[in-house]
């Protein structure tokens, strides 16, 4: 098992991606804490198939924009936790529309979750993870924020700042043992691209080289391989899983 022996923290664990990197994790060996606003049917069931591994998950609610939460919960997880030796800042939303007309509550809220939020949960683990010199964190970017998408003009450069974010982070930490990369999916089915339009779906796919969107399994995978020991020399990384489409 890859992870045998690892604490992670994953944010956004209760659907989606991170429920599936939380899955991934707990059957590579890991013991999971994962957070979302509310309790979730997706954080039962995690926990009893950690029971099953002979793991645990254990559910944390915050809201990661707000950061008088971020520290009491947080700081509490990593003294319960003895500290985690992953982070996967995977919480996310989008308020799309065109910038023109965009409120600017749909901006600050997505950069406040997306972008903040990966700040200030970072800040906290990240300190512990230095001094134990040892830790990998993960930052869930998007094809968006390389390539742009109109009508996400706040998404995409929450997810922009997301890989400057994650290139400066490592390199303050890389002399100090804790490796911090980036993952920029693609088109992947979850219930945040559920809501994009049909019409808007068949012209995403198209441009896809592979034809087909991704499933968060594909994404979870690239997550326990950055988490695991098979990347001890990779820090600063922002890799695709997109099937081609940021080629
Ligand atoms: P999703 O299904 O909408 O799930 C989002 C998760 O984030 C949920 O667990 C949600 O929990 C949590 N969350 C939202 N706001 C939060 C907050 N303020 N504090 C704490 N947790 C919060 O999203 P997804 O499709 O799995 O995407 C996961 C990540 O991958 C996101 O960062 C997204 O931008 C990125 N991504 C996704 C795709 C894609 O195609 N799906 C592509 C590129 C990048 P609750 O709502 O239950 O609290």
């Amino acid at each position: 098992m890859l992870l045998e022996g690892k604490t992670a923290l994953i944010t956004g664990a209760s659907r989606g991606i991170g429920r599936e990197i939380a899955r991934r994790f707990i059957e590579e060996g890991a013991e999971v804490w994962g957070l979302a606003t509310k309790p979730s049917e997706g954080a039962k069931e995690l926990a009893s198939f950690a029971e099953q591994k002979g793991t645990g998950y254990h559910e944390l609610i915050a809201d990661i924009g707000d950061a008088g939460m971020v520290q009491s919960v947080i700081s509490q997880a990593v003294k319960d936790s003895g500290g985690f030796s992953i982070l996967v800042n995977n919480a996310g939303i989008t308020r799309d529309g065109l910038s023109f007309r965009m409120k600017l509550e749909d901006w600050n809220d997505v950069l406040r979750i997306n972008l903040t939020g990966t700040f200030l949960v970072s800040q906290i683990v990240s300190a512990d993870m230095i001094r134990k010199r040892a830790g990998s964190i993960i930052n869930l970017s998007s094809i968006v924020g390389l390539h742009g998408q109109g009508g996400q003009v706040n998404y995409a450069a929450s997810k922009a700042g997301i890989i400057g974010y994650t290139k400066s982070l490592a390199k303050e930490t890389a002399g100090r043992g804790v490796r911090v990369n980036a993952i920029a999916p693609g088109f992947i089915i979850t219930e945040m691209t559920e809501v994009i339009p049909e019409e808007a779906k068949k012209v995403w796919l198209e441009s896809i080289p592979m034809k087909r969107a991704g499933t968060v399994t594909e994404v979870a995978d690239a997550a326990v391989f950055l988490a695991s020991d098979l990347s001890t020399y990779i820090t600063a990384q922002v890799i695709g899983i997109d099937g081609g489409m940021g080629a």
